[in-house]
């Protein structure tokens, strides 16, 4: 069957390959599910993957199978798998169990190991191909009628998280009852995450750097989020204007956001780090006033990475109530379709230079 990899440690070297197709049978214990996969979305960790300052190939290969925002149909299921059966469509969670005690008890994405298990990133071959496999423990059931929008479960599953994990930490104020939310990013999982936060009911403010209109300001606007140009107002402006925010989401990718969300965050408020920086950026920050504030203020930050399969639950539960509440407004964050595995060229193409795009995925095979 036809893959897209490339070589860890080696800029640049994403290439079509021909591997042998999976078999049920590659899984023990009669629990294999073998998928066809129909789309794989990618994101900036491909592009760092590609740019050889993240990911490894698997032991015993020189090379990676990238992909990890898959969405496929089940083809074949070993003896005891009662989950899903052919024709179900599917999509798998990205990391898998390594030995500290959270593996233990199936919250791999607590890890507390050095080492981690990622499909498609690290350490493990992903979806980037015709067909994978893998245990029914891995594997999400995604009801037929989101098979449109469905390879945008798994970003939607690391906002799911992020935001599942603030509500669990403000159980510590007995009552918290958050209006106000703000969103740094308006990129996928800033979109998301306003998507997610106005299903709650929130008042959202999602800043953004480009001034609108343009289709993510239109798109936030369209759920009736405000959307703010940090041209315009800067944030520290907008959280006097539209704050005190009870929770934000930090997703820009740029670590500087973090000490201006520090900064805007209401009393007793969360803020969540989602943005994965693999840089070495340094900023002058205004250190007591931030620390005075979030001691006086009870305030929490959290970082949040990767999801395990209850998020993924959580994420298809958003994307139906999305599809009922705002119909067609998923579909229109699929601005970059590229058809084939065979021209991955194009798809990196459209990842480095996304000219408005939001997001990329390589149409492995039509929809059915
Ligand atoms: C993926 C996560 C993963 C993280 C770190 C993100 O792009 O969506 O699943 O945990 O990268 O590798
Ligand atoms: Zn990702």
């Amino acid at each position: 069957m036809k893959a897209i990899a490339v070589k860890p440690g080696i800029p640049n070297t994403v290439h079509l390959t021909e591997l042998p197709a999976p078999q049920v049978d590659d899984i023990p214990n009669g629990r294999g599910v073998l998928v066809r996969v129909l789309r794989v979305g990618v994101d900036g960790t491909d592009k760092e993957i590609n740019a050889a300052e993240y990911g490894q190939a698997p032991p015993g290969y020189d090379f990676l199978v990238i992909g990890h925002e898959g969405f496929g149909q089940v083809e074949a299921v070993g003896p005891n798998v009662t989950e899903v059966k052919p024709g179900d469509y599917v999509v798998a969670t990205v990391r898998r169990p390594g030995s500290s005690i959270y593996d233990l008890i199936g919250t791999n994405d607590m890890t507390t190991d050095d080492t981690y298990f990622e499909r498609g990133i690290n350490l493990r071959h992903g979806y980037m191909s015709q067909y994978y496999v893998d245990d029914a423990e891995f594997i999400v059931k995604v009801p037929q009628g989101l098979k449109e929008v469905g390879v945008l479960l798994e970003p939607t599953t690391v906002v799911e998280k992020g935001i599942a994990q603030a509500f669990e930490i403000q159980r510590r104020l007995r009552v918290w009852k958050p209006k106000r939310a703000a969103v740094m990013g308006a990129g996928t999982v800033g979109l998301l995450a306003t998507l997610v936060l106005r299903l709650k009911g929130l008042q959202v403010v999602t800043f953004g750097k480009t001034p609108k209109p343009y289709l993510n300001s239109d798109l936030i606007e369209a759920i009736g989020a405000t959307y703010q140009s940090t041209d315009e107002l800067s944030i520290l402006e907008g959280a006097k204007k539209y704050g005190p925010f009870d929770i934000i989401f930090e997703a820009t990718g740029f670590s500087p956001v973090v000490f201006e969300s520090m900064q805007a965050l209401g009393k007793n408020g969360v803020l969540v780090l989602s943005s994965v920086t693999g840089g070495d950026r340094k900023v002058e920050v205004p250190a007591d006033k931030i620390n005075l504030e979030f001691v006086l203020g009870n305030k929490v930050m959290v970082g949040t990475v990767n999801a395990n399969r209850e998020y993924f639950e959580m994420g298809v539960k958003d994307l139906a109530q999305a599809e009922a509440e705002y119909p067609g407004w998923l579909s229109r964050l699929l601005t970059d379709p590229v058809k084939g595995l065979e021209n991955y060229r194009e798809l990196f193409a459209k990842l480095t230079n996304p000219n408005g795009a939001i997001k990329v995925f390589c149409e492995v095979a039509e929809l059915t």
